[in-house]
């Protein structure tokens, strides 16, 4: 559900100090997505061919249009922002953007979340237009598995991690989704191999459960929990699973790997949830603030802005976003509502 009610019932909030939600948690962290588009096909992510309508250009934000929204973010108290997707790097000129982020005052950490087949083309222009991380997505070693799940070649991807290294990008994040029968499970998992891959490059690996969207694969056949996977063969031998998990604050929870200084990271929105220590909005690509990812409500600021909304009204806009933000997301996604999938709302 997209909400477009006006802002006129708030616009007697108090425009000044942090964004806190209800439950006094500070929103320090926005996550952009740039664009709906993607160069890959990944089932879990975006809707089946005919079912996928990517937005047309023109209710995509501009750079400018996301520069503004990210500046007064920052004079609330945003601290830390990633770009995303749908495929940042689809976008043309995103370097442009970075710089952008990268100038405002108070940003001190910027990241992008890519799938890396065109990171090897931009990595030097990131780093110089003042990209500080990156994560990228890899959920298989195995070329024909990743072009089956993917529709893309797993060779670019490869050869964009070396260039994220050689460019400076630190530390790489490797993002994988556990998807039983395909990477995990019996007779099918990539665990062990994907963290000494991640060793061998110096990177840290984060698993990820997968989590139900209306659109996309079958979760219940492909969901596998986190605990399952530890228990996959050639887990103990490199994880430390006695070690106390390392929360850093953030959604993911770290073990340390017996032979490698590297830690192993666990992002567990089905088993555990992690929202206690939320402090993220989400903007999505055609300009709607969403304040928890499974929460299907937003609030509508692109028309706000091009309707001439001041940066009060911006800002009032910010702060209804936060009192909107549940507890506790929840990923009881009703097939029949109408959920944006992941490709849409910017993973
Ligand atoms: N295109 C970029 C990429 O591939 O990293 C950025 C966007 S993508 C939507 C961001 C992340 O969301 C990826 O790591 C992807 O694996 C994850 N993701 C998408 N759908 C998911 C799902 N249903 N469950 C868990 N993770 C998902």
């Amino acid at each position: 559900m997209v909400e477009t009610t006006p802002i006129r019932f708030f616009e007697h909030m108090p425009s000044q100090g942090e964004l806190v939600d209800r439950f006094d948690r500070r929103l320090t962290y926005l996550r952009i997505s740039v664009t709906d588009r993607c160069n890959m096909r990944c089932d879990y992510c975006r809707p089946a061919a005919d079912a996928y309508k990517a937005e047309p250009h023109s209710q995509i934000l501009t750079f400018e249009e996301i520069e503004r929204i990210a500046r007064l973010a920052a004079e609330k108290g945003v601290n830390k922002i990633r770009i995303t997707g749908g495929e940042p790097l689809v976008r043309r000129d995103m370097p442009k953007l970075v710089e952008k982020l990268a100038a405002i005052p108070g940003i001190t950490d910027l990241s992008m979340t890519t799938n890396a087949t065109l990171l090897a083309k931009y990595a030097d222009a990131l780093v110089q237009a003042g990209l500080n991380r990156i994560n990228i997505s890899l959920d298989s070693l195995n070329a024909l598995r990743f072009r089956k799940l993917t529709g893309a070649e797993l060779a670019p991807v490869l050869e964009g991690i070396q260039a994220a290294k050689r460019a400076g990008l630190a530390p790489i994040k490797l993002n994988t989704v556990l998807m039983r029968g395909i990477n995990a499970g019996e007779g099918q998992s990539e665990v062990a191999e994907l963290i000494d891959f991640a060793v061998e490059h110096g990177a840290t690996i984060r698993f990820i459960e997968l989590m139900p969207m209306k659109y996309g694969m079958d979760w219940d056949k492909h969901y596998i929990s986190i605990d399952e996977v530890l228990a996959e063969p050639g887990v103990s031998e490199r994880i430390d699973l006695t070690a106390v998990a390392e929360n850093c604050n953030t959604a993911a929870s770290y073990l340390p790997l017996k032979n490698a200084s590297q830690k192993v990271g666990f992002i567990t929105p089905m088993s555990e949830r992690f929202c206690d220590g939320c402090n993220r909005l989400r903007l999505t690509a055609d300009g709607h603030l969403r304040s928890c990812l499974p929460a299907d409500s937003e609030l509508n600021l692109r028309d706000l802005m091009r309707g001439s909304g001041s940066d009060d009204d911006i800002l009032a806009m910010f702060r209804r976003s936060a009192l909107m933000k549940p507890k506790i997301g929840t990923y009881a996604f009703d097939k029949d509502s109408e959920q944006r999938s992941m490709i849409h709302i910017g993973g």
